[in-house]
């Protein structure tokens, strides 16, 4: 699709409210902020791999699954992947219950991290080199994007593809290892393997490590479907869907605004979708109920360890409009501008 010139405005109102926001204010309804508990690069990884593969459903439920099994872990996670084949307490994990994973399937997890450690000396010389075998098998010319859907499918195989022999006999077979370490090849964005990125590679600031030695410009917008209305309000794509392509062009969209660090956006423009302040439209509030109020007949959950009351964005007063004339966007909003007129 093609998106047209670089549209200035809407880079001068986002970078003029990235100056006056603070990201930190959105840490408590983000998995990155337990990351952030850890200064090591190893313990970083491995918490960030943790907590990008188990941030999925309401960030009230999976938030204190995801605490209770860091505070199980003890003060390094690297060091308890590395050492859990002489553990005697794999931390409880035969009870660990979230939504479609189980104990096993953590464990599997955190076996193939100790093995990356073991034998790569870590995540980030393991994806690194992924990307390089990628680069090497891939087309010249190749779109970037491309590049980096196949480096992460290599880097999720080669974890999924593990001897897991140990884990089984303790814990019983993975139940849905290939949802806690998903692959592109499927067509999917990978929402959680691209925020992991993100986390590693973009930084550091207040948000995101990094710790990677890898150029940001690389790296593909983790899509969600908070990051996907936002990007439709904005102009930045019409798709629809929550596919790779979708997740391409809406960083190529962004690559106009800043072709070093297209993903510097993302933090910010998910959380105001999911806080609330840009409310949805009466249309797409029905047509993505799961996104906004999660119907517990068709989701059911379970979080082991803890849990929490669904809760749902809170809805500005005075509707739709008024958060548009209250919302420094508004000026390069075309969607603002439709539903206030153009004054
Ligand atoms: S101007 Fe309105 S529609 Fe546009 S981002 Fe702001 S709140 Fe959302």
């Amino acid at each position: 699709m093609d998106l047209g010139p670089p549209k200035a405005p809407l880079k001068d109102a986002l970078d003029a409210w990235l100056v006056a926001w603070d990201p930190r204010e959105r840490l408590p309804n983000d998995p990155v902020e337990l990351v952030h508990r850890y200064r090591s690069p190893a313990d970083i990884e491995v918490a960030g791999l943790l907590a990008s593969s188990l941030a999925y459903g309401r960030v009230d439920l999976f938030k204190p699954a995801l605490a209770g099994l860091l505070d199980r872990m003890g003060p390094s996670p690297a060091d308890f992947c590395r050492t859990m084949e002489t553990r005697a307490d794999w931390l409880g994990l035969e009870d660990f219950t979230y939504r479609f994973n189980r104990g096993a399937d953590l464990g599997c997890l955190f076996w193939a991290c100790g093995e990356a450690l073991r034998v790569h000396g870590g995540l980030g010389p393991l994806f690194l080199r992924c990307l390089e075998e990628s680069r090497a098998a891939g087309k010249r010319g190749a779109p970037r994007g491309g590049l980096l859907r196949d480096a992460l499918a290599a880097f999720s195989g080669w974890l999924r593809g593990r001897d897991f022999g140990p884990v089984v006999r303790r814990l019983g077979p993975p139940r849905a290892l290939g949802h806690l370490l998903p692959s592109p090849e499927s067509g999917g964005a990978c929402k959680r393997l691209n925020l992991y990125l993100r986390w590693m590679v973009r930084g550091p600031d207040a948000i995101d490590f990094g710790i990677w030695e890898l150029d940001p410009s690389l790296l593909v917008v983790p899509l969600d479907t908070h990051l996907a209305r936002m990007a439709r309000v904005l102009g930045l794509t019409r798709r629809r869907d929550l596919s790779w392509k979708t997740a391409e062009e809406i960083t190529g969209a962004l690559r106009r605004l800043d072709p070093t660090d297209p993903t510097r956006y993302d933090f910010a423009l998910c959380h105001f979708g999911m806080s609330g302040a840009c409310p949805p439209g009466p249309r797409a509030a029905r047509r993505a109920p799961s996104a906004l109020a999660p119907d517990p007949r068709r989701t059911p959950v379970r979080a082991g360890w803890g849990g929490g009351e669904a809760k749902l964005p809170p809805r500005p007063p005075g509707g739709r409009a008024e958060s548009c004339r209250a919302c420094p966007l508004r000026p390069a909003c075309p969607t603002g501008r439709r539903i206030t007129g153009r004054r």
